[in-house]
């Protein structure tokens, strides 16, 4: 019964932080700061989102999708990514110890809002890769204590690769990657490393190839990757 309820704790903490979420994603895309106006406001109307019509996923359900005020239809996309957070926070506190599953939580809650970020604006947000290296030195210093090395080895030789990448492509990447990337790298370990510049890369093409675009969103493409491979790596600890 205890386990159960902490498993709704941890659900319930993940849905909160997915709407935190919503304001990373929502604000830049809207020419906003991220700190002001302090609280949310209708697009439409401009009123004040009350606090009671700001419970995650709930709210989304009893307003039926709807401004309270003047009606207007409210994204799918909110309730969508708080129930995102809900669940992967469960994931995470069901098959990790409380420490790494905090850990992969501050990872998880910084690369979503960064990876829509990057996808639609084409600019990686900093927070992204300082809380995700944070985060994985506390995970190293505790579980990989005696790989730090050969992690930093392995962010390294990342790194260098994608500033040959860069002489060869001169305005392919932008400025993000190069923290990105090697984050992403050091978290994932060396051994694993190698598969995620792999992936990322052949995700990327794809992605190129499916909108026609000739730009490469290096970015979302290092995060979704990194992230799965730093799963697995806790998984395979
Ligand atoms: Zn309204």
């Amino acid at each position: 019964m205890w386990n159960k309820l902490i498993y709704l704790f941890w659900f319930v903490i993940g849905t909160i932080f997915g709407s935190f979420a919503n304001v990373l994603i929502y604000r830049p895309a809207a020419g906003l700061k991220l700190t002001e106006p302090r609280f949310s406001l209708c697009p439409n109307c401009g009123a004040q989102i009350r606090w009671y019509d700001n419970i995650p996923i709930i709210s989304y359900l009893l307003l039926k999708g709807r401004c309270r005020d003047c009606g207007v239809r409210i994204s799918l996309r909110y309730p969508i990514v708080e129930l995102t957070y809900g669940l992967s926070f469960l994931l995470n506190h069901i098959v990790f110890p409380l420490d790494l599953a905090i850990v992969l939580d501050i990872i998880f809650t910084v690369s979503v809002p960064a990876f829509l970020i990057d996808l639609r604006m084409m600019m990686l947000p900093d927070y992204a890769w300082i809380f995700t290296l944070g985060a994985s030195i506390y995970a190293s210093v505790f579980y990989f204590k005696s790989y730090i090395l050969l992690d930093i080895i392995g962010a390294a030789i990342s790194l260098l690769v994608l500033m040959l990448l860069r002489v060869r492509y001169k305005d392919g990447m932008g400025v993000g990657d190069f923290f990105l990337l090697p984050t992403f790298s050091y978290a994932c370990g060396l051994v694993y490393m190698p598969f995620l510049m792999l992936f990322a890369s052949v995700l990327g093409i794809v992605f190129s190839m499916v909108k026609k675009s000739r730009i490469i969103p290096f970015g979302p493409c290092i995060i979704s990757v990194g992230y799965i491979l730093v799963f697995l790596r806790y998984l395979t600890r």
